[in-house]
């Protein structure tokens, strides 16, 4: 079987895959012509959230029984088109929660502590003591829209460890249990955001979520709170954001997704202080790679398994 590998799986997986006697392809995020070109003869295709897996490349492929997706959402793939024609499409959703949910909190912390700004500011030799006295996040209230894996994860450090109160949305409520070991009270979306100081996005992107962050919601929240999304960049809607966080009508933002990526040199949020901008890092530790990688070369080593027994 022949294992074509578009972009960096841990260096523990690709052996086991090779161990498992598996030839192995590597090529870092391939164009799409590149990646229709060697797919065509690939079983098994190892992607991360790049790169994009279209309908086009699908239909060059001749023998390819698996898309394997180490990490969680499955927006760069068109997962129609594959399972029209009997591709298993599988996913690692939970190797990556903890570190997009320390990610989250790193740039809550960013935000609301100035600490980017303060750092970009002593490297051009200004010591800026007063304009970066920022704000404590104990007793806050923090709201979380989406409260699947990363959500909750997020929920319990910051309840747990900053002292934080947790407001959440979701279309589902989780059990009373949850909620009284995550001290998170279920709000509407609008509760949540006119009562939040922070905001924190933990949706995956689809047709519903799509600029869920709109300018009418951006409007609706405090003047001092800070939004924060590690999601999907399209969740937010960029234009309005850059307005809100031009004109005061928020205090902050931390962003580790775009609507495009990689964010364009010069963009305009690159030009605003008081935003917290990474190159969609969320799930980029060590630690997460590694189970993310595993995972997901088990999963597909279970699954030739089937195939072999069907
Ligand atoms: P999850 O599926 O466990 O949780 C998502 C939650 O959102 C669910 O509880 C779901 O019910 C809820 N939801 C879906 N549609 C909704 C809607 N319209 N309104 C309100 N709630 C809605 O997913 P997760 O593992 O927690 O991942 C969350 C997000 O984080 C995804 O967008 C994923 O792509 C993103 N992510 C980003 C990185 C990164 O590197 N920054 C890494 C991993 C995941």
């Amino acid at each position: 079987m022949k294992a074509l590998i578009a972009a960096p799986i841990h260096r523990d997986a690709v052996k086991l895959l090779e161990d498992a006697g598996i030839q192995v392809t590597y090529k870092e995020y391939p164009s799409e012509k590149e990646l229709s070109e060697l797919v065509v003869d690939a079983d098994i295709l190892f992607v991360r959230s790049k790169p994009l897996v279209t309908a086009e490349v699908i239909s060059k492929a001749k023998k390819l029984k698996i898309i394997a997706r180490a990490g969680v959402g499955l927006d760069n793939i068109d997962v129609k088109a594959a399972e029209a024609k009997g591709i298993r499409v599988i996913n690692t959703p939970e190797a990556t929660t903890r570190s997009v949910a320390e990610l989250t909190i790193g740039l809550m912390l960013a935000v609301a502590r100035k600490i980017a700004y303060s750092d970009r500011k002593m490297r051009e030799g200004k010591w800026v003591k007063k304009e970066a006295e920022g704000i404590e996040l104990r007793n806050k209230t923090l709201g979380i829209i989406g409260f699947g894996r990363i959500g909750r994860e997020v929920a319990a450090i910051a309840s747990k460890g900053l002292g934080m109160k947790i407001l959440y949305f979701d279309v589902y409520r989780v059990s009373p249990e949850v909620e009284r070991e995550l001290g998170a009270a279920y709000v509407d979306l609008e509760t949540l955001v006119k009562e939040s100081d922070v905001i924190s996005v933990h949706v995956p992107l689809t047709p519903e979520t799509k600029g869920l962050i709109s300018e009418s919601l951006l409007r609706m929240m405090k003047r001092n709170a800070i939004l924060i999304n590690t999601s999907r960049g399209g969740v937010v809607d960029t234009k309005a954001l850059i307005k809100a966080l031009k004109e005061g009508w928020i205090a902050g933002a931390g962003l580790d997704v775009y609507e495009e990526e990689p964010l364009p040199p010069n963009h305009p949020l690159t030009e605003l202080d008081n935003v917290v901008l990474t190159p969609h890092i969320g799930a980029s530790t060590e630690e997460a790679q590694e189970r993310a990688g595993i995972d997901a070369v088990k999963k597909v080593l279970e699954l030739i398994k089937e195939f072999k027994q069907e």
